[in-house]
């Protein structure tokens, strides 16, 4: 199962695809974990994205492409994985259908959350508290001045994606202000009504 979460920030798509992981089994794979990584490990890629993260920009195609192509290939990719933030572009959307083809495949749903976008900074503030109160690291965007970034980045860049996959017959969307269980059991419904590809090809 291939499947791409595609909302703006804090719409959801982290906690459901955590759900999804255990119940197909596949990985999620978020490009903001797998850049934050490369932040924090100073590593060539981490050194140029840094300061675009940090101002609630977009990093650029050729970079987010290049991580995706090479995560993609590994063996735990093999049954599927669940896109959490990826793609966030036009040019992001044609390349991972170009990747999946060549390795003879494609997606098998692009689920959109539809949320009251009013929310969402609430959302990522707590989410910044939550991990405060915990102890654990608290991301240098979730700021209210940074989420306004990161929002007007999704509308200008990110959104027109949902024409682009509903063009495609791709996309389903789930009511994302919904209860995290009533969203969870809205995305399974979906996905038991796909095929999954491994069965047919
Ligand atoms: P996220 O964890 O998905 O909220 O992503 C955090 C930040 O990482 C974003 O604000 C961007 O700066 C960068 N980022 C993550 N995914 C992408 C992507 N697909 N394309 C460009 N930048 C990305």
């Amino acid at each position: 199962m291939r499947l791409i979460l595609l909302g703006p920030p804090g719409a959801g798509k982290g906690t459901q695809a955590q759900r999804l992981v255990e119940k197909y089994g596949i990985p999620q794979l978020s490009t903001g974990e797998m850049l934050r990584s490369a932040v924090a490990a100073k590593t060539p890629v981490g050194l140029k994205a840094k300061a675009v993260m940090d101002a609630g920009e977009l990093v650029s195609d050729d970079i987010v492409n290049a991580i995706v192509a090479e995560r993609i290939d590994q063996p735990d990719c093999a049954r599927g994985f669940i896109l959490d933030g990826y793609p966030r572009t036009l040019p992001q959307a044609d390349a991972i259908e170009r990747m999946l083809e060549e390795r003879g495949t494609g997606l098998d749903a692009v689920i959109e959350f539809a949320v009251n976008d009013k929310v969402l900074v609430g959302r990522v503030l707590k989410r910044a508290d939550e991990a405060r109160a915990a102890g654990q690291p608290v991301r240098k965007d979730d700021t209210a001045e940074v989420f306004d970034e990161r929002l007007r980045e999704y509308y200008k860049k990110t959104a027109p994606l949902i024409g682009y996959f509903y063009a495609r017959r791709q996309l389903k969307t789930v009511d994302g202000m919904a209860g995290i269980d009533d969203v969870t059991a809205q995305i399974e419904a979906i996905l038991e009504a796909v095929k999954p590809r491994e069965k047919v090809s």
